[in-house]
C-alpha cells in the first residue's frame, strides 16, 4: 500500500516518565504503522506502556524523542492549539471507562464534540441519532449516562468517538470492563463500525479471541513494539 494511505506512523517513539533514579522509560526505538481500513490488536501484560502508547499516538501525551505523524503530518513539535485541533478532527478515542458526559444525554454525548468542531446543532444531532442507530442504542438517545448499563454506555462512548469522522480510531481497552458476553457484543459492534467506515484502529484488548479478529496484532517489549503471532 503506498505511503498515501498510512494513517499512523510512530517512529522511534521514546517516552520516560520522571527524571533522575526514578526516571522510568516506558517506550524506547517504537516503532509503528497504521494504513487506512487496518485494523490492528495492542496486545501485552499491564505496566507495559500500552496507556502510554495510545496516549502519545492520539496526541494527549508527547513523546521525548521521536515523531508521531498523524495522516502524513508530524506532530512533536506542533504548538499544542495545532495538535488539539488534529486531534478533534482525526482521532477517536475509546476508554477503558466510557468517560461519558455524566449530565448530557448519549445524544448530547455526541453532540458536543460536533459543535466543538463547528457542526450545527442541528446537524449534530442528526448525526448523533444516526451514529447510535448504528450502535443499536438510539432508544437511548436521551437518557444519561448513569441511566445506561456498562455495555450501552460504551456503545455510546464508541459512537462518539467517531462523531467527527476520524481517520484513527484508538481504544484502551474499550471492552476491558464488561462481562465476557457484552464484552463479545461491544466488540461486535465496533468491529462492524470500524470495517464499514475505513478507519484505521489500534486497539489494546488481554483478550486473544478478539485480538485474532484483527488484521494484525502488536505487543510490547523493551518498549519496543513488536509482531505477535497469536
Ligand atoms: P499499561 O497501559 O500497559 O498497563 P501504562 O502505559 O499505563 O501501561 O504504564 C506503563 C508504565 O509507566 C507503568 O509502569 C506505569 O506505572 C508508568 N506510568 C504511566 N503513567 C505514568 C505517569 N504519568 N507518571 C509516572 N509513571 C507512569
Ligand atoms: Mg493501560
Amino acid at each position: 500500500m503506498s505511503d498515501a494511505h498510512i494513517v499512523l506512523n510512530i517512529e522511534n517513539m521514546e517516552r520516560t516518565y520522571g527524571d533522575g533514579d526514578h526516571a522510568l522509560t516506558v517506550l524506547k526505538d517504537a516503532n509503528l504503522r497504521i494504513h487506512s481500513g487496518e485494523m490492528v490488536a495492542l496486545v501485552a501484560p499491564s505496566g507495559t506502556g500500552k496507556s502510554t502508547l495510545l496516549h502519545s499516538a492520539g496526541l494527549l501525551e508527547r513523546p521525548d524523542a521521536g515523531e508521531v505523524y498523524i495522516t502524513g503530518l508530524p506532530t512533536r513539535i506542533m504548538k499544542d492549539r495545532d495538535r488539539t485541533l488534529l486531534r478533534r478532527s482525526s482521532v477517536g478515542f475509546v476508554y477503558q471507562f466510557h468517560h461519558l458526559l455524566p449530565e448530557f444525554s448519549a445524544a448530547e454525548n455526541l453532540m458536543v464534540p460536533q459543535m466543538v468542531a463547528g457542526i450545527s446543532k442541528n446537524i449534530a444531532r442528526e448525526r448523533a441519532i444516526e451514529l447510535l442507530s448504528y450502535m443499536r442504542i438510539d432508544h437511548r438517545a436521551d437518557h444519561r449516562p448513569s441511566e445506561l448499563s456498562g455495555g450501552e454506555q460504551q456503545r455510546v462512548a464508541i459512537a462518539r468517538a467517531v462523531a467527527n469522522a476520524p481517520s484513527l480510531l484508538l481504544a484502551d481497552e474499550p471492552t476491558g470492563n464488561l462481562d465476557p458476553e457484552t464484552s463479545d457484543h461491544v466488540f461486535g459492534m465496533l468491529y462492524e463500525l470500524v470495517r464499514k467506515s475505513g478507519l484505521a484502529a489500534l486497539i489494546a484488548t488481554h483478550n486473544h479471541e478478539l485480538a485474532k479478529k484483527m488484521d494484525r496484532a502488536v505487543t510490547l517489549e523493551g518498549g519496543k513494539i513488536i509482531d505477535l503471532k497469536l
